[in-house]
């Protein structure tokens, strides 16, 4: 570790901002430790409102060349960065799983190679998009997708790559220009990311990353009056904070927020299939924005589903995420760990029972937790936990598991397992979700919108709803 690098896994990290393409220090830190066994990874820049001033004038000066880079150069360069990430793929894996806690299988074999998609898919699609002409009273009208400017990017720690290159990529895509603040539990890819973006020519000024928490250097950025667009993955309370922010300045903004989403389970399921899914529920030690931590059973299969649940939950590994054995890592800080258990100790003394866990295990880990017997007005129901803890209810009608799904204030996701596709058509057009997966759980088309209702968030990314939110439309009309 020197002042400005730390070495985390043999990969050195510069612990600076990156503004204007150059390596800048804050004159404090904070510190960044691992949660596989709480060791300090690094000291890192800690951003003041100074930093973030530097950091959207630098995009503000990078912008006008950037927007006026043809798209098919703006594209080759997005496909350049998608190089150097694959290329620097083990760095990155290893990277993300000492500061995250989750999977090294999964950042190797799924999320690092996704964030190197994001940056080839938006590349793509830019040049898709079809300029649209209409004429009316002999007058033309072209409709173009004009850049919209600087852009602040928030994102969160449960999966921060890939968070943030979902959003990079279409900004950079549609001409605009990028100040990115990474999580402060989850600061080290961002950096690498400012490296890698640098080796495959991106412009500088262009894409600039800054570290440091969201009160500080958060609440500059996204109250800075020279920025056009915000876009904000993370909790409901700090959603709120940035819209309050933005409203000064009528900063469009998008919202990507947290969820309590339900799986369905028919009686007419295939019960291997619905109990794979609900296990799959724990991914990630159960830090996924769109896990369906509510699992609703139809009362006639729920003795099977949770006997067969039960089975294959004590078959799952808990342990160091570098290992390839394990299926569930720790917990991203001492602080959820303590945040968890709150809400699992306080469903208990309310009445529930756990079918399993229902404590915390070693170090930063969480035992596998599914809770039964809760009232649907609990707060272990109603409200997110963010960890590996599921709750069983039971319904009896369609109407029942459709009135039980939706009764919550969240509108992120669903999942339906039945064997009727009829019944899923149906249900699923009942459902308050932004995404609603049958007999299937996370996969989609990038191409498709993504987001939630209510208090999930606000607006949709994804294809051309990315373009939608990262660009200002323009109509010229022209007299004939
Ligand atoms: P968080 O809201 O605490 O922090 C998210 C980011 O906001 C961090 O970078 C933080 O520094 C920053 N921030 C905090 N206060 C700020 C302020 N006043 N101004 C500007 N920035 C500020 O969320 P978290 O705990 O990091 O993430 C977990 C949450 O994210 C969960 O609710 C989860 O459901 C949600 N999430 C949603 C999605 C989605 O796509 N819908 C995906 C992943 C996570």
């Amino acid at each position: 570790m020197s002042e400005h690098h730390t070495t985390v896994a043999e990969v050195t990290i510069d612990t600076r901002h990156w503004i204007g393409g150059q390596r800048v220090a804050s004159t404090h830190t904070f510190t960044d430790t691992s949660p596989i066994d709480g060791a300090t990874l690094g000291e890192i820049s800690r951003g003041t409102p100074r930093e973030a001033d530097a950091a959207v004038a630098a995009a503000k000066a990078a912008f006008p060349g950037w927007a006026a880079t043809p798209r098919a150069e703006r594209a080759r360069i997005l496909h350049a960065i998608a190089d150097a990430v694959e290329k620097h793929l083990e760095e990155l894996a290893i990277v993300e799983t000492m500061d995250n806690g989750a999977l090294l299988r999964s950042h190797r074999r799924g999320v690092m190679p996704r964030v190197a998609h994001n940056f080839r898919f938006f590349a793509d699609w830019l040049l898709t998009l079809e300029h649209e002409d209409f004429t009316t009273r002999g007058h033309t009208n072209h409709v173009t997708w004009d850049p919209a400017g600087p852009c602040v990017l928030i994102t969160p720690w449960n999966a921060p790559l890939m968070l943030a290159t979902w959003k990079v990529a279409p900004a950079l895509a549609a001409g605009n220009t990028v100040v990115l603040k990474p999580a402060e539990w989850s600061p080290l890819t961002a950096s690498l990311l400012a490296d890698i973006a640098a080796e495959a020519g991106l412009p500088a000024g262009v894409l600039n990353v800054v570290q440091g928490y969201g009160s500080e250097i958060g609440d500059a950025l996204t109250s800075h009056p020279d920025v056009r667009r915000i876009s904000f993955t993370g909790s409901v309370p700090t959603a709120r904070h940035i819209a309050a922010s933005a409203a000064a300045n009528l900063t469009p903004l998008s919202l990507e927020l947290g969820g309590k989403s339900p799986l369905l389970v028919f009686a007419d399921a295939d019960v291997d299939l619905a109990v794979d899914l609900a296990i799959e529920q724990y991914d990630n030690a159960g830090q996924v924005c769109l896990a369906a931590a509510r699992l609703l059973v139809e009362e006639a299969v729920v003795e099977e589903f949770t006997r067969r649940f039960v089975a294959k939950a004590a078959q799952l590994r808990q342990g160091d995420p570098r290992d390839e054995a394990t299926d569930i890592g720790p917990n991203i800080h001492p602080r959820q760990v303590e945040k968890i258990d709150g809400f699992v100790q306080r469903a208990l003394a309310s009445g529930a029972r756990a079918v399993i866990g229902g404590h915390r295990g070693e170090g930063q880990h969480y035992a596998p937790t599914l809770l039964t017997d809760v009232r649907q007005d609990a707060e272990i129901v109603q409200e997110e936990v963010f960890g590996p803890v599921l709750t069983l209810q039971t319904f009896t009608t369609d109407d029942e598991a459709v009135r039980l799904a939706n009764d919550t204030r969240f509108g992120l996701a669903a999942t339906v397992a039945t064997g009727d596709l009829e019944r899923a058509g149906r249900v699923s057009a009942q459902l308050v979700a932004g995404t609603v997966w049958v007999n299937c759980f996370f996969v989609r088309d990038l191409k498709a919108p993504f987001g939630g209702s209510r208090h999930s968030g606000v607006g949709r990314e994804g294809g051309t709803w990315s373009f939608d939110f990262y660009c200002d439309l323009k109509n010229t009309v022209t007299a004939a």
